[in-house]
This record gives structure tokens, sequence and C-alpha cells, in this order.
């Protein structure tokens, strides 16, 4: 469609965080091979709001089937839930399936059969913009464009100043943008080209708290909680999944071993689910995918 064309600034202006987000190159070619027309319900619903009895940020799989081209399952009655606040993982070989489940969170993509619910309501029931508001994605290379930092951050959602800087101050990032010549009018280059990695992944970060969501994904690059990585950027994103449910694609199995849960995915099926310890136990899909990236490291 269309849309597609749009040059990245505009993408950004025009969609939010998870759209903006998913504009990464590959995931614009994705899109383009296959673009699908999504409609708004007609009778749209809105998610459940916060309450103290209640938690929020259940993700639910029911029986989930899809395929990009005919028939062509890419998932096969996928059945399963993620409870608010959990953490989880999605590993499983490449062409698994892990970013069609993300893709399909999303709604970027119609399903064949099942259902996708987001705190029991059907993503098709909501409008998009109220999907997008609620379910964060942040990907690998931090999608900065060329603009200044207070719309980098705020994606030309109606955000104060002030309220950008509260974000920008809870990721550990307030500092960096205040010692910039023009602070949160600084204009960054497209692709952020004058900014580290560790700064863009905080812009990303701030980007994402400054929407409040309820479930975040978040690709395992800019997931990863091993010693490797920055405190700074541990700090802001153990602060940033607080209390909310996480989804993290994982390509390397060494950084996800402390989630609360690992679903292994296999040619569109759930092979196994558990935490790394009783995945070990069990040897199978995982636990030899977890040798095979253990002997890989060590050559
Ligand atoms: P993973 O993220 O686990 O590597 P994907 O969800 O990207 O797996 O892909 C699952 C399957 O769907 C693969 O066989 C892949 O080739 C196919 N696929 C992914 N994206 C598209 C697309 N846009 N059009 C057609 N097939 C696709």
């Amino acid at each position: 469609s269309q849309r597609l064309f749009f040059p990245l600034q505009q993408l950004a202006e025009k969609f939010t965080a998870i759209q903006a987000g998913l504009t990464a190159v590959e995931r614009i070619n994705d899109l383009m091979n296959q673009p699908v027309e999504i409609r708004d319900p007609e009778h749209p619903q809105i998610l459940p709001v916060h309450s103290n009895h209640q938690p929020l940020g259940e993700v639910k799989f029911a029986d989930v089937s899809f395929a990009y081209k005919e028939e062509d399952w890419v998932l096969k009655d996928l059945d399963f839930c993620i409870h608010p606040g959990e953490k989880v993982a999605i590993v499983g070989p490449t062409g698994a399936g892990k970013s069609s489940i993300i893709r399909l969170l999303c709604r970027l993509y119609e399903i064949s059969k099942g259902q996708i619910l987001v705190d029991g309501v059907d993503v098709r029931d909501l409008p998009q913009a109220e999907l997008r508001r609620h379910v964060g994605v942040i990907l690998q290379d931090g999608f900065i464009f060329a603009g200044d930092v207070k719309s980098n951050i705020s994606l030309g959602e109606e955000y104060s100043l002030e309220a950008v800087k509260a974000a920008a101050e809870q990721m550990n990032v307030a500092q960096f943008i205040e010692a910039l010549p023009d602070g949160y009018d600084t204009i960054l280059r497209e692709r952020g080209t004058n900014l580290s990695g560790g700064q863009k992944q905080l812009l990303a970060f701030a980007r994402a708290a400054i929407r409040n969501p309820r479930i975040l994904v978040l690709d395992e690059a800019t997931a990863s909680l091993d010693v490797g990585t920055e405190a700074v950027i541990q700090e802001a994103l153990e602060r940033l999944l607080e209390g909310r449910t996480a989804i993290i694609i994982a390509h390397r199995l060494s950084t996800i071993r402390n989630v609360d849960r690992i679903l292994v995915l296999n040619r569109g099926h759930l092979a196994e689910s558990g935490s790394h310890d009783q995945l070990m136990e069990q040897d199978g899909l995982y636990a030899s995918l977890y040798r095979l990236q253990l002997l890989g490291q060590q050559v």
C-alpha cells in the first residue's frame, strides 16, 4: 500500500512507537513484499483500564494459524498465554516464526484461524491506535529519524515537554540530552549517525516509556541483561520492564536465562515451554540449541 513509500520521517509522525519501530529497513522490505490492508473495526472496543484487583497485560494466542501465502503455514494451531507482568522469551531456529508472532500481535497481518487476545480483547476488535498505545515495540536498531530530540521521543504525539523530559530522566538519557547544544531541540541525523549505540537505545527506551504500554516487545539485542551490557542501560531497561509484560525475541540464548519463561518455537509449533533450568533438564530442542550456541562461542 501507498503509505509504505512515505519517507521515514513522515512514517514516524504518522505512526506511533510500534510501527515506527517496525520501519527498520528489513521490516519495510517485509511489509512491501506483502502489503496487507488492516481496517479498524466497525464497533471498536477499548482495553480494560487499570484496576488494583486485576493486573493487566495478558497476551493470549488461542489456536492461531497463519500463512503469508495461502496454505503455506508459518504458525499452526499455536496456543499460549503470557500472564500480566510475566517476562517471556521466544526462542527457536531461524524461520521458526518468532517475528511473525510479533507482527501478528501488532496486527500487521491478519490470522487465518484462532484468536489473538490482549487482556481478553481480540486485537481485531481494537482500533490500531489503541493497540499501539498499549503494546510497545523496541527493535534492534533504535530507529532515529532526522528531527529534534523531542519529536524523536514523542513521535508526533502531543506530549508536553515535561512529559518528554520525565521519560528521558526515567531512562537515564536526560543528562546526555541536556548537554547537547540545543537540548531537546537538538536536531538528530537520520539513523542517529551522530549518536552512540547506547544513546540510541536509551532514546528508544524513552520513546517507549512515555507511552506507558502494558506490554513491551523487545529484541534480544536491546533486552540483553547480561554483564556485558552497560550498567546505565541495564538499569533503564529494568525500570522500563517493571510492572509490564515483556516479550523478548531471542536469537542468542545466553542473554535470556533470567526470564520467567521461555517459549521454544519450532516450525510454527510450540515445542517446549519452561524456565531455563526446566528446559535444560528436559534435554529437548532448547537444550540442544543451547549447547550448540555454547559450542559456537568456544570456537
Ligand atoms: P523467525 O523470526 O523465527 O526467524 P519468521 O517469523 O521471520 O521467523 O519467519 C517464519 C517463516 O515465514 C519463514 O519461513 C519465513 O521465510 C516466512 N516469512 C517471513 N516473512 C515473510 C513474508 N513477509 N512473506 C512471506 N514469507 C515470510
